[in-house]
């Protein structure tokens, strides 16, 4: 792993993420860079989250993870509203690799434990 990389990691592990990326400049970097170009391409898939109900257990971790508050169990069973902003959380949680967005099958997991 690369050593930035590693500093972020430990910083996040301690409760103090790195700030890299905050100033105003790199606000609008990213804003003319990225957000314009993709705004209207994830637009589209606010609602697209599929949740396998059949392999669901309920355990709720998705729920847990979510930033949006998008994930909500009903019945023991985790379902998606229309609020996600595609930050993949959820799915490279989810026990049961159950959880998709763009394809049809979880094909990796990234989790910051793994970089720890
Ligand atoms: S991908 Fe992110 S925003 Fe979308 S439902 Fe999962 S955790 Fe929430
Ligand atoms: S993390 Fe997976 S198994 Fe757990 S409630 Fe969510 S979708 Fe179901």
């Amino acid at each position: 792993m690369k050593p930035k990389s590693a500093e972020a990691a430990r910083n996040t592990q301690k409760g103090t993420p790195t700030q890299d990326g905050i100033g105003p400049f790199c606000h609008l970097a990213g804003l003319f860079g990225q957000r314009l170009y993709f705004y209207n391409r994830t637009k589209r898939y606010t609602d697209k989250l599929k949740i396998d109900s059949s392999r669901c257990i309920g355990c709720g971790q998705c729920a847990a993870v979510c930033p949006m508050k998008n994930i909500t169990l009903v019945d023991g069973s985790a379902k998606s509203g229309e609020r996600c902003t595609m930050c993949y959380r959820c799915i490279s949680r989810c026990p049961q690799q159950c959880i998709t967005l763009l394809g049809k099958r979880v094909v990796e997991q990234c989790r910051i434990e793994r970089y720890l």
